[in-house]
């Protein structure tokens, strides 16, 4: 509970930091072009606990079609194919927006974006993104950090998830799909 605590005060802390930079961007509701050609959709472990969380809470319909956009995610990751969120939605909204990871809590662009535009942001708001991830990897420091579908993947994974919330430190144990998928140990970025 402690730690969910730290996560929401980095995300608050991040929202009103970057506050007057983000009104004068041109971000709309119902625009999705971040998560529509998506590609690396960074997560950490205990973020990714909290999307676990929500998807446990669908009904059964959705999970069953999630688990089915997961999987393809992974197959597209894996050869580094960009690809739209499994998360959005037909009408562009998110379907985890409440606990949506900070990968999309610190995007938003001054400028309606295109393929030839893509998202354009403030650099000290992309300063400000770089501490707050420092932060969220030292408060999740037996965890990991990588792809959102990889690291739900991981939490899927009834020995990783036990390891994980008992707080114990293994990383051998993901080591061959950790090096293969590009997912970084939180304890060596800190
Ligand atoms: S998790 Fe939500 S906000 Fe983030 S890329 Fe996916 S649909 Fe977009």
């Amino acid at each position: 509970m402690e730690k969910i605590k730290g996560l929401e005060t980095i995300y608050s802390s991040f929202a009103k930091e970057t506050q007057v930079y983000r009104d004068q961007g041109a971000c709309q509701k119902g625009c999705g072009f971040c998560c529509t050609d998506a590609g690396r959709i960074d997560t950490t472990t205990l973020e990714g606990l909290q999307i676990k969380k929500a998807i446990e809470n669908f009904p059964r319909a959705r999970q069953t079609s999630l688990a089915k956009a997961l999987s393809k995610n992974i197959r597209k990751r894996e050869k580094k194919e960009n690809h739209p969120c499994p998360f959005l939605l037909k009408n562009m909204a998110c379907m985890i927006y409440q606990v949506r990871p900070f990968a999309c809590r610190r995007i938003y662009s001054n400028h309606v974006c295109n393929r030839e535009n893509p998202p354009q942001i403030n650099r000290n708001v992309m300063d400000m993104a770089a501490q707050s991830i420092r932060e969220l990897q030292q408060l999740d420091d037996t965890g990991y950090s990588g792809h959102i579908s990889f690291v739900l993947h991981m939490l899927g994974t009834p020995a990783f998830l036990e390891t994980y919330l008992a707080g114990d430190f293994k990383p051998e144990a993901i080591m061959r799909f950790g090096k293969s998928h590009g997912i970084i140990i939180n304890k060596m970025m800190i």
